[in-house]
């Protein structure tokens, strides 16, 4: 459920305000209001003395009797602070008919407006609202932010707001600015600023601002590289450096792996280049990739290098670090949740078990030529988990040099296709079935084969999507499925 409230943060100043009511909830109102600089006028009966003072002093403006709707004309704002729900309602109706915003103390029906919990920290506040449901629950948090945020804050934010425009002037590069603001904030200013030293804080904060300039300007001449690693596809498992990158990217180099929903994430004004390699389709030469990233860093661009899955596994990481290397250009490598693992945790494989599996090997099955290099002796061992990357093409080989190895014919296998994305599909079956049952339900790249006792653990601990496909679809056991489907779809039904 959304929230149904806008937060939105008003300046009160010099506007004239209604309150309605006289006793001790009107006083708590009409002072907040005072001290937001607002032109209070208070409509009662009689004020209770703190407020009847205040009237005294001229610092409210005070409407004798019972409520009359013509109070609300010309104020922007009314609170309703009466103990008398009917009065409230009045208020409430009134303001609508005007297009007043009202908010009814304890009547969340008849408010528009609503007035969150707040924690102050000079400029800085935040406020929270439960929606006028569950005040107890906002005022409990607040009570706990305000033990965790220092009195420090304020001054912090003071002096933000005061150096703003210098900033700006001296960093225009947005990305700068932000590492300019998480070097402020991880340095010695926050502590200073607590500790009440304004002047020695303020020359911290200057000496940060000089040097995030001068290497600003070192940057933007140099432009640099991330090779980042965009996960198997769904965006929530990208890295908050990640996605950090991908906002400041000038250039973005992806795969065909990498998804629309995490491309959808990035600067919108970046320059996006698709450089996919596909099993036997289009395909840019690991060359022409290269030569790519270096021309746009050399031109003083921050390039990102978005790879499917972890850049250093199975994604030519290594050879593209090294030919930036060759041309002197700065990098960083943020890594990324690779296929094994995302694979593994949506289809509910465990890689490792106590009672299964002690060692993970990821093993690259697509080179025909290559794969002999491969130490199936070692591969075909027990309790250990084999996760394949690429292995469409070659499944019929991988199980024959696995069974010719020792590996036993009932071992489990899962196929992973499209791990993590909506249109994930996940076949079981034992390794002497493999190639036929990959067959039989069409499996397609990107697809990660698993294999080793965990495999079977997809059939009982599975919880994204549909259920493991199994031999059931196998040509021969046709007709037992379709005679088993309408009772299958009678148990989603009920
Ligand atoms: N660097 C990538 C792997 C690139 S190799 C990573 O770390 O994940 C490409 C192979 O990865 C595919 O052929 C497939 O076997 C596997 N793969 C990548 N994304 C996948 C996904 N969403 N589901 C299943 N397999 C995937």
């Amino acid at each position: 459920m959304p929230a149904a409230l806008f937060p939105l943060f008003v300046d009160l100043r010099d506007r004239p305000i209604l309150v309605v009511g006289g006793g001790a909830v009107a006083w708590r109102k009409v002072t907040a209001l005072v001290d937001a600089g607002a032109l209070v006028r208070v409509g009662a009966p009689a004020l209770e003395p703190r407020l009847a003072q205040l009237a005294a002093q001229g610092r409210i403006t005070h409407l004798r009797g019972p409520f009359e709707p013509a109070w609300l004309d010309g104020v922007w704002l009314a609170t309703a602070a009466t103990d008398d729900p009917a009065v409230n309602r009045a208020v409430a109706d009134a303001g609508a008919a005007r297009r007043v915003w009202v908010n009814a103390v304890d009547d969340v029906a008849a408010c528009s407006a609503h007035v969150p919990a707040r924690i102050e920290r000079g400029p800085l506040q935040i406020a929270i609202s439960s929606g006028g449901g569950a005040p107890m629950l906002a005022r409990h948090l607040r009570e706990r932010l305000e033990t965790q945020l220092d009195d420090g804050l304020g001054a912090l934010a003071a002096l933000l707001s005061r150096e703003r425009q210098r900033v700006r002037a001296r960093l225009p590069d947005l990305a700068a600015r932000r590492r300019f603001f998480d070097a402020v904030l991880a340095g010695p200013v926050p502590d200073l600023l607590r500790s009440g030293a304004a002047l020695t804080a303020q020359r911290a904060f200057d000496r940060t601002l000089n040097d995030a300039a001068d290497a600003a300007g070192e940057t933007a001449a140099r432009g640099r590289v991330a090779l980042v690693g965009a996960g198997p596809g769904d965006a929530g498992l990208l890295t908050l450096r990640a996605l950090r990158l991908l906002n400041e990217a000038d250039v973005i180099l992806h795969d065909r792996l990498v998804s629309d929903d995490v491309l959808a994430l990035a600067r919108r004004d970046a320059e996006r280049i698709g450089v996919g390699k596909q099993a036997g389709g289009a395909h840019t030469p690991q060359s022409a990739i290269h030569a790519l990233m270096i021309e746009h860093a050399l031109a003083g661009k921050r390039v990102v290098r978005l790879k499917g899955g972890d850049g250093f596994v199975f994604g030519r990481g290594g050879e593209e670090l090294e030919a930036l290397r060759a041309h002197g250009i700065d990098y960083e490598v943020v890594p990324g949740i690779t296929a094994a693992l995302a694979c593994g945790a949506y289809a509910g494989i465990p890689l490792t078990h106590r009672d299964h599996a002690q060692s993970v090997r990821l093993v690259t099955a697509h080179c025909r030529d290559s794969d002999d290099a491969l130490d199936w002796a070692a591969l075909a061992q027990d309790r250990q988990t084999l996760a394949f990357y690429m292995g469409v093409a070659g499944l019929d080989r991988v199980r024959d040099r696995l069974l010719a190895h020792g590996r036993g014919a009932d071992t489990p296998f899962a196929l992973v296709e499209n791990g993590s994305r909506p249109d994930q599909r996940v076949v079981v079956g034992t390794l002497q079935e493999l190639p036929d049952l990959a067959a039989a339900h069409g499996v397609q790249s990107p697809a990660l084969l698993v294999v080793g006792e965990v495999a079977a653990l997809a059939t009982s601990l599975h919880w994204f999507g549909a259920a493991p496909l199994g031999p059931a679809a196998l040509p021969d056991a046709m007709t037992a499925d379709a005679v088993a489907a309408p009772d299958a779809a009678l148990a989603e039904a009920a």
